[in-house]
């Protein structure tokens, strides 16, 4: 693949590229552009040119690009789910999953088309006004995530765009081609020369460059605390305003009072789905004493019976790359030799030949953990989950509060006092009762402490993607008064 620039498919610079394998098999899937800081200079000049002419074209227009976009993926939607299992080892149906919340991200904020309202506001005299109108920042970077790749780039994407900014995506080094096949599909769509550019290169490389130009005015980051982190600190040279997605550690409350066949259900979802690889992943259970023992039977005779493996037939498919296969080995042993117990799995599952080179580890449920160890407190980001017995209201909030991450959180109870109070007192972004995630298009997208800064999604999502302007205005026509300069 090549980067997308000013219109045209461009080569880096220094001719450079880097080799991106597919995790189910180990194999290599393809090359991407290392990209300079000069690639990314260009691009971000060419979105810089692009963003008058855009930003004045109706917003109508613009939908009606973006919606054409959505038609387009639609058609081909095969495509776009073959890439995801292939670039990211999506088992089939969540590929499938991930594309159908591609196409909602991109109709429900297409349909923002004339519906952004300012204020009037009345002056300091009468025949003074003041006008509040809500206008785009300018150049947008977008940085996104391997864990969701396509949602993650249609979520910034459609946005950024409907308001009248201009875009320079760069897509994780370990998913590149998902990028690269939806800016595709904004081409055939018609989007013109420059609105939106493509990028690949080590964040490492070019992220310090991208996100402190003096030509950026907005940065949206979903990845991990550190990388936000350092982006909040680059980011002090141009004053970039910053939309930050960063990471989880969800709590998943079980009450005595629960309907425990639905909440082990939800459990499976929230700690396997995308193989824990997911910022709202379940990561430490708490569940009360008195159903303890029974709800952990349905719950590990369903973990015993998911099958992990082939992407196209399993429910649970491979980690995104060698690394991440061995943060889950050294969660395990730092468990071990902390004495905590492994209840299930803990290893490298044994699979056909086809998978051997394969990045998979086993679902590994790890009991006798304390609050305070890595495996209560530490993002684990993999099909890993500690378990915790509780027996009191505030014991629960206050341990499910105890986090310095706050994004998603989950409650099973049949006491709606309970689960209100626990509404009240939770301090994370978003609670989910009795059901699961993901999160909604129109639902705002956002976390508490070191999950990040501002959101996404609904109308506040795409307000973010504008800053409020302020006209004042003296249409009296009476004789300018100018306090404080007598004489004049
Ligand atoms: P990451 O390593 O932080 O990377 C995120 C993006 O930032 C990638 O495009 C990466 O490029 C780029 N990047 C890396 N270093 C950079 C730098 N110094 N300056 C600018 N950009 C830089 O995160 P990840 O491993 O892809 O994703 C996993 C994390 O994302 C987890 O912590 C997860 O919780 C979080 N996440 C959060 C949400 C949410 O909504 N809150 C959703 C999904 C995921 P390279 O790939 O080239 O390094």
């Amino acid at each position: 693949m090549k980067n997308f620039i000013a219109g045209q498919w461009k080569e880096s610079e220094n001719g450079k590229y880097s080799e991106k394998l597919e995790p189910s098999t180990g194999k290599l899937m393809g090359q991407f552009p290392s990209s300079t800081k000069n690639d990314a200079g260009e691009a971000i000049d060419a979105a810089e040119d692009a963003f008058w002419k855009w930003s004045e074209t109706t917003s109508s227009h613009r939908a009606s690009i973006i919606r054409k976009a959505g038609e387009i993926i639609e058609s081909r939607r095969k495509e776009l789910e073959d890439i995801l299992v292939r670039e990211a080892g999506k088992v089939r149906a969540q590929a499938v999953e991930e594309t159908s919340g591609v196409l909602d991200q991109i109709f429900y904020y297409s349909g923002f088309e004339r519906k952004i309202t300012g204020d009037v506001v009345e002056g300091q005299k009468n025949r003074q006004k003041i006008f509040q109108y809500k206008v785009p920042y300018g150049v947008v970077l977008a940085l996104t995530p391997w864990n969701f790749p396509a949602a993650m780039v249609a979520r910034k994407l459609a946005p950024s765009l409907a308001t009248g900014n201009t875009v320079v995506v760069k897509p994780s080094s370990d998913t590149p081609f998902t990028a690269e096949w939806i800016v595709r599909r904004f081409i055939d769509a018609g989007i013109p020369k420059g609105v939106l550019n493509l990028i690949t290169g080590k964040g490492s490389e070019i992220g310090d460059f991208l996100v402190s130009h003096r030509k950026v005015s907005l940065v949206t980051m979903t990845g991990s605390t550190e990388t936000g982190q350092r982006i909040v600190s680059k980011t002090s040279a141009n004053m970039a305003k910053t939309i930050l997605e960063l990471g989880g550690k969800a709590p998943f409350m079980v009450w005595k009072d629960a309907n425990l066949e639905n909440a082990a259900r939800a459990l499976m979802w929230g700690k396997f789905w995308n193989a824990g690889q997911s910022c709202i992943a379940a990561e430490r259970l708490y569940v009360h004493r008195d159903v303890r023992e029974k709800f952990m039977k349905i719950f590990m005779d369903m973990v015993s019976r998911m099958k992990v493996g082939d992407p196209e037939t399993s429910q649970m498919g491979p980690l995104i790359n060698s690394g991440a296969v061995n943060t889950m080995k050294d969660f395990v042993s730092k468990a071990t030799d902390q004495g905590f117990s492994i209840l299930h799995g803990g290893t490298v599952p044994n699979l056909e030949s086809k998978f051997s080179n394969g990045f998979f580890f086993e679902p590994t449920i790890i009991g006798g953990a304390t609050q305070d160890s890595d495996v209560f407190q530490e993002e684990i980001f993999g099909p890993m989950l500690g378990v915790m017995e509780v027996e009191d209201r505030d014991e629960l909030i206050h341990k499910a509060n105890d986090s310095k991450y706050g994004l998603a959180s989950y409650l099973f109870t049949s006491d709606m006092d309970f689960a209100l109070d626990a509404a009240d007192r939770i301090r994370f972004g978003e609670l989910y009762i009795n059901m699961t995630g993901p999160e909604a298009s129109q639902g705002y997208h956002t976390g508490f402490r070191l999950t990040g800064q501002a959101g996404e999604g609904s109308k506040y999502g795409i307000e973010e993607y504008l800053k409020l302007k302020n006209v004042y205005m003296d249409y009296s026509g009476d004789r300018v008064l100018v306090n404080g300069m007598p004489g004049f």
